[in-house]
């Protein structure tokens, strides 16, 4: 459920006419809902009642200090994948305590960095990296909280690209050899050993991978026990998925997943970690972007648009379906069309749907692409030197561009000439 909808056959964020934000800050943008972020975060917040939990939100899905405070401010933690995500989530007022460090190859100067400014826990991914953490925790003289990352080994059935708990993926520790790596993990004296970190993929649609990821935690939980660990704190990763094609079956609620969590892991009474990202950002933002050309081609039409790849990559990197809907809505009765829809890139990766059916449309027209929020804004470049796109947060009847369109000059003048030119 999201706050984008058709009033008299116009389309709203909110209370505000998605039209008239566009003629104030000009095609392309993205443009997210406050209600949406606050009503995904509180689902999940709610499904975990009745077990002591944390709900960290995955900033790398949507990462704007503007979405990262709204959320902060009703408690959200964040779950961070690299120095500069840290940054961000302080500098949007996220206090260390609720920061876990997520992340494959965290650097020493991440780890210190973290270290120094406060941090729930490092998740870490392999010994090589618990004995840097170690050591940079030794030379500064603090204690950093750690949990392993454990890869389960399981088919979280979610795009290659996307999926992280198979033996295969690059993804945390073997579970097989879990304890064995939590032995040399409290022989660390600089670290202290709290609990278990896991994370299987992205966009799952289906429980069942989270439930056998989660039981091999819970067995691992008292065989680490068993072993004399204090293991008290379960990170459980993201990864539910959300309705990109609204057609389709939609994925589990997170009030099934809470359920599923609290059957699988609630006899253990541990404190419980989530970190969602897609599910709290995707369906809170949209891309709304203007029809520049319809061209004839010989077998097709093509809606060239002024949104391309470079804004919203998801099309081309993971054949992913986005809905995309006229800002107006057609009168009724009016025959549609069937548009190859693409931007204008150089490209021919740079084609966000082929033989959509729509309603007919004409050069200026307005189209969103719904389920923009998350993976949207934050793996868009400069490709073409295209600017980055403008983000947009919608309050009730308010809205605030919180990243403005950088300009040409601002562009080109970070380029700067060796002296032999
Ligand atoms: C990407 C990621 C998440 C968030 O995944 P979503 O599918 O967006 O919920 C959570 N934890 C870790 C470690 C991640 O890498």
């Amino acid at each position: 459920m999201d706050h984008f909808l058709y009033r008299d056959g116009t389309l709203f964020a909110e209370d505000v006419p998605v039209a008239e934000i566009a003629a104030t800050v000009g095609t392309p943008f993205y443009l997210y809902s406050t209600a949406t972020f606050e009503r995904h975060f509180r689902l999940f917040d709610e499904a975990l009642e009745g077990m002591d939990h944390l709900v960290c939100y995955a900033m790398k899905a949507a990462s704007n200090q503007a979405i990262l405070k709204t959320l902060g401010d009703l408690g959200a933690g964040m779950d961070v994948v690299s120095g500069g995500e840290y940054a961000r989530a302080r500098a949007a007022g996220i206090p260390g305590d609720r920061i876990v460090f997520s992340g494959v190859g965290k650097t020493r100067d991440e780890m210190r960095m973290a270290l120094t400014g406060g941090i729930r826990q490092f998740n870490v991914e392999s010994e090589p990296e618990m004995e840097a953490l170690n050591a940079v925790a030794l030379e500064l003289g603090v204690i950093a909280p750690i949990t392993v990352r454990v890869n389960p080994d399981v088919d979280a059935k979610t795009h290659a690209k996307i999926a992280t708990g198979k033996s295969e993926n690059k993804f945390g520790i073997p579970i097989s050899r879990a304890r064995d790596v939590y032995a040399h993990a409290a022989s660390l004296t600089g670290l202290k050993v709290i609990g278990i970190d896991v994370h299987i993929g992205s966009q799952l649609t289906d429980l069942e991978p989270f439930r056998l990821a989660y039981q091999k935690v819970a067995e691992l939980t008292e065989a680490l026990r068993s072993d004399g660990h204090t293991i008290t704190r379960l990170d459980l990763g993201g990864g539910l998925g959300i309705p990109y094609e609204r057609s389709n079956t939609a994925p589990p609620l997170p009030v099934e997943y809470g359920a599923m969590v609290k059957e699988t892991l609630g006899h253990l009474g541990c404190e419980i970690e989530i970190e969602p990202g897609r599910l709290v950002a995707g369906n809170a933002g949209i891309l709304v972007s203007e029809v520049i050309y319809v061209k004839q081609g010989e077998d097709r039409e093509f809606l060239i648009i002024d949104g391309a790849m470079n804004d919203l990559i998801r099309p081309a990197m993971y054949e992913a379906y986005h809905d995309i809907i006229p800002v107006v809505e057609p009168a009724p009765g009016l025959e549609g069309a069937t548009y190859d829809i693409v931007g204008p890139v150089c490209e021919s990766g740079d084609t966000f749907a082929k033989g959509r059916d729509m309603p007919t449309l004409a050069a200026g027209d307005l189209i969103a692409f719904r389920s923009a929020g998350a993976y949207g804004a934050v793996m868009s470049s400069e490709y073409n030197t295209r600017p980055l796109i403008p983000e947009v947060l919608v309050k009730g009847d308010q809205f605030a561009v919180i990243r403005p369109r950088p300009t040409y000059e601002e562009i080109i003048n970070r380029d700067t000439l060796p002296a032999w030119l």
